[in-house]
């Protein structure tokens, strides 16, 4: 991001997954929220901002410090949308309410600089893997996330720990292609959408692939995660980039 030109850019990032287990993560972005938004006109966090979260009650030190900052960048005047992801889609009106950001619904329709943008967290296009789309059903579903948020706290913290050990067990059994996006589902989105550009996450596989859905000229851009550095989409009337921080 050490580019000379600054236009006014809305910023998308993806799959940071705070938590007070992996402070630098938080440090980072906390970094970036400081720096890189100045001239920001939106941020959008499409999906996993958390690692975990099991309801608006219970946030650990790491995520009450981003939801401070997240507020704080809501004063300035950048208004900051917040998708669920597949870690956080638990997140909820009082998280919005204490970071002053908007939850989006998976996918949205944005319009930036003329142009329509499909968005996404990602993991609904994993249709390959078909034992994570029935778990996520199951777990989007309004009586099921009631439910579960009636339990104590640390019952829901103890699930979410099985869950993820669940999870890293089976996404390590998985094919890599598996894992990925599915090129039919993608297709599927755009067409229903009728747009020719989508932004996800998810995968963790940070990208931009141009290919062609019904004789229409197509592009995807894939976020990367945060474990390492940064990886921000800075979108702004010439353009999009897609950069990693240093
Ligand atoms: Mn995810």
């Amino acid at each position: 991001m050490n580019r000379p030109r600054r236009r006014p850019a809305a910023l998308f990032v993806s799959d940071l997954h705070i938590d007070a287990a992996h402070p630098a993560i938080g440090e980072r972005f906390l970094e970036f929220l400081a720096r890189e938004t100045r001239d920001a006109v939106a941020l959008y966090v499409l999906g996993d901002l958390f690692e975990t979260w099991v309801g608006d009650d219970d946030p650990d030190d790491a995520q009450r410090t981003v939801i401070a900052a997240l507020r704080d960048l809501a004063t300035r005047g950048v208004p900051c949308f917040v998708m669920h992801g597949n870690r956080d889609f638990l997140l909820g009106e009082r998280f919005a309410a204490a970071s002053g950001a908007t939850l989006l619904p998976d996918p949205v329709l944005i319009t930036l600089h003329g142009e329509r943008a499909l968005l996404m967290h990602g993991d609904a296009l994993c249709t390959g893997d078909r034992a994570y789309q029935r778990l996520r059903a199951t777990v989007r579903d309004a009586d099921w996330q009631r439910r579960f948020l009636g339990l104590p706290a640390d019952a829901r913290r103890a699930l979410a720990g099985a869950a993820r050990a669940g999870s890293r067990a089976h996404n390590a059994a998985l094919a890599p292609a598996i894992a990925d996006v599915e090129a039919a589902s993608v297709a599927a989105v755009l067409r229903a959408a009728g747009v020719g550009t989508l932004i996800h996450g998810h995968t963790h596989r940070p990208g931009t692939h141009r290919f062609d859905v019904d004789g229409t000229a197509r592009t995807r851009i894939v976020l990367g995660d945060w474990y390492d550095t940064g990886s921000v989409l800075r979108w702004d009337e010439d353009g999009f980039e897609l950069v990693r921080l240093d």
